[in-house]
C-alpha cells in the first residue's frame, strides 16, 4: 500500500486535467481532482465553446441575406441577446455536468475547491483540508493579460464577454491575435458597430503572410474598422461608455472595449516557489517532453505550460503523461504539425509552415488560388476563398497549407492527415477532384505562382 492518499493529485479541471485524471484512473490509479471554479475549464466555460456558439449566431443574418438571393422570402429579425445567452449559459451546465458525470464514471474523486503545494507530495485545498499524492499534475491553464494604462480597470476580457447583459451597439476589440480577430468578426455579425485597434503592422502575426493579408481584407469588407499601428492611450468612463484616446490621435466613444492581448499561465500562488518548480520569464512552468517538471513528482499540462496553448493539445499532453505514468507507455504529445482554425469571419485553417518560415528553410514552391466559391457568388458576394499550398522544392512534401473560406477548419483537420503523414505534391495531384466543391483546388493547381 503506498503511503500517499492518492497516487496522482490533478490542479485544475480543464480539458488536460480531466482528461489524464480519467485516462489515470481507468489505469487503475487512486485520482483526484480539485477545481476552484467550474468543472470544463477554459474551453467549455468561456473560450471554444461559448466562442464558436456565438460564432454561429452572428452568420445567420449573412446567411438570410444569401437566402434571399437564392429566392427565400425571408426576412433578417432582431437578434434576441438574453435569448442566445440563456441557452448557451444552458448548454454551458450541460457540458460541464457532462465533465462532472464523465470524471466520475472513472472512479476519480472530484473537489471544488482550490489547491495549492505545500510540498512535492502534497496540496491544500482551500477549505484546509490537507492531502497526499504520489503525482501532483498542475493543469490550471491561463488568464487574458491588460497592459497597464491609465483606465485598463474599465475595458473587458475574454472572461467577462460571455457574461454581457446586452449586445453593445459599439465596440473596440484591441489585439491582432485569434481572440480579437475572432470577437470582431462576431460583434460585426451580430449587429455591433466594431472597431478594432492592432499595434503591428497586419493582425494574426505568425500565420501565413498571405492569409493574414486576405483575413483582414475581407474582415474590413465585412464591415469591421480595422485600425493597423494603433493602440490605446486611455480610457475613461463617460455616459453610454468609455472615451477612448488612441495612439493615432482619434478620440471616440465606444460602448464596451474588449481586450484581447495575450494570455498568461496560471501559476502563481500555487506554492510554486516554496519547492522551487522552475518556472519562465512568463510564469509558464518549464517541463520535458513528459511533461515532468524539475521536481519529479509533479507535472504540468496545458496553457500553464505556454507550449501550443490550444484544447486538443492539453487533452493529448494529459494523455501521454497519464498513459506514461500509469499506463506502462512511456508516451509524449507530438506538437509538430498541428492543425488549427481560428473562427474569424472568413475562417481560417492552417497547417504547417507560413511561406514566410518555408522561405527561410530552404527552396520552395508556391501554388495559390483565390477565387469566388459558387454559392457565395450566386448570392452576389465579391469575397474570395484562398487556398496555398507550401511545397519544399527538393522533398516535394507539402510544407504547409493555408486556406481561407467558410469551412476551412473543417478542410484542414482532414488535410492536416495527409500532410502529417508527409505527403508530397504529387500525392495532392494525383488524388481525384470532389466535384462542384471548393476543396477541390487543392488537388488541381498545377503550376507555382512562385518559387522563392
Ligand atoms: P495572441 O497571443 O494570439 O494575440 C495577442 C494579441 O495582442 C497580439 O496581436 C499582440 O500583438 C497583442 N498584444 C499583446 N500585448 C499587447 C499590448 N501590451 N498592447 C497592445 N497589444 C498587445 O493571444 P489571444 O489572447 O488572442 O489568444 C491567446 C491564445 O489562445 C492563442 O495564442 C491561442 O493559442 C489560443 N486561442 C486559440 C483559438 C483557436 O484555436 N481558434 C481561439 C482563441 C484563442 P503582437 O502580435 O504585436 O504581439
Amino acid at each position: 500500500m503506498s503511503q500517499f492518499e492518492y497516487d496522482l493529485f490533478v490542479i485544475g479541471g480543464g480539458s488536460g486535467g480531466v482528461r489524464a485524471a480519467r485516462i489515470a484512473a481507468e489505469h487503475g490509479a487512486r485520482v483526484g481532482l480539485a477545481e476552484e471554479y467550474r468543472m470544463g475549464g477554459t474551453c467549455v466555460i468561456r473560450g471554444c465553446v461559448p466562442k464558436k456558439l456565438m460564432v454561429y449566431a452572428s452568420g445567420y443574418p449573412g446567411h438570410v441575406g444569401d437566402a434571399r438571393e437564392y429566392g427565400w422570402d425571408v426576412r433578417l429579425g432582431g437578434f434576441d441577446w438574453a435569448a442566445f445567452r440563456a441557452k448557451m449559459d444552458a448548454e454551458l451546465d450541460r457540458l460541464e455536468s457532462a465533465y462532472r458525470g464523465n470524471l466520475a464514471r472513472s472512479g476519480a474523486a472530484g473537489f471544488d475547491a482550490r489547491a495549492t503545494l505545500v510540498d512535492p507530495h502534497t496540496v491544500e485545498l482551500s477549505d484546509g483540508q490537507r492531502l497526499s499524492a504520489a503525482h501532483i499534475l498542475i493543469a490550471t491553464g491561463g488568464h487574458p493579460f491588460v497592459p497597464d494604462f491609465p483606465g485598463s480597470d474599465h475595458v473587458m476580457t475574454s472572461n467577462e464577454v460571455f457574461k454581457l447583459d446586452a449586445l453593445p451597439e459599439s465596440i473596440l476589440v484591441v489585439g491582432g491575435g485569434y481572440i480579437a480577430c475572432e470577437f470582431a468578426g462576431i460583434f460585426n455579425g451580430l449587429g455591433s458597430k466594431v472597431t478594432q485597434f492592432y499595434r503591428g503592422a497586419q493582425v494574426l502575426r505568425g500565420f501565413d503572410g498571405e492569409a493574414r493579408g486576405h483575413i483582414a481584407d475581407a474582415m474590413q469588407a465585412r464591415g469591421v474598422e480595422l485600425h493597423l499601428g494603433t493602440n490605446v492611450m486611455a480610457v475613461t468612463p463617460v455616459e453610454g461608455g468609455y472615451r477612448v484616446k488612441a495612439s493615432n490621435g482619434m478620440e471616440q466613444v465606444f460602448e464596451k472595449v474588449l481586450y484581447a492581448t495575450g494570455r498568461k499561465p496560471n501559476s502563481a500562488g500555487l506554492g510554486l516557489e516554496a519547492i522551487g518548480v522552475e518556472t519562465g520569464r512568463n510564469g509558464e512552468i518549464v517541463v520535458d517532453d513528459y511533461s515532468q517538471t524539475n521536481i519529479p513528482s509533479i507535472y504540468a499540462v496545458g496553457d500553464v505550460t505556454d507550449r501550443v496553448n490550444l484544447t486538443p493539445v492539453a487533452i493529448r499532453e494529459g494523455h501521454a503523461f497519464a498513459d506514461t505514468v500509469f499506463g506502462g507507455t512511456q508516451r509524449s504529445a507530438d506538437h509538430d504539425l498541428i492543425p488549427s482554425a481560428v473562427f474569424t469571419q472568413p475562417e481560417l485553417g492552417t497547417v504547417g509552415l507560413s511561406e514566410e518560415a518555408a522561405r527561410d528553410a530552404g527552396p520552395i514552391e508556391v501554388y495559390c488560388a483565390a477565387f469566388r466559391p459558387m454559392q457565395s457568388l450566386f448570392a452576389g458576394h465579391d469575397e474570395r476563398v484562398l487556398m496555398k499550398l507550401v511545397v519544399c522544392a527538393d522533398t516535394r512534401k507539402v510544407l504547409g497549407v493555408h486556406l481561407v473560406g467558410d469551412h476551412a477548419g473543417e478542410m484542414i483537420q482532414t488535410i492536416g492527415i495527409a500532410v502529417k503523414m508527409g505527403a508530397t505534391k504529387e500525392d495532392f495531384d494525383r488524388t481525384m477532384a470532389v466535384h462542384p466543391t471548393m476543396a477541390e483546388e487543392l488537388v488541381t493547381m498545377k503550376s507555382p505562382v512562385r518559387t522563392a
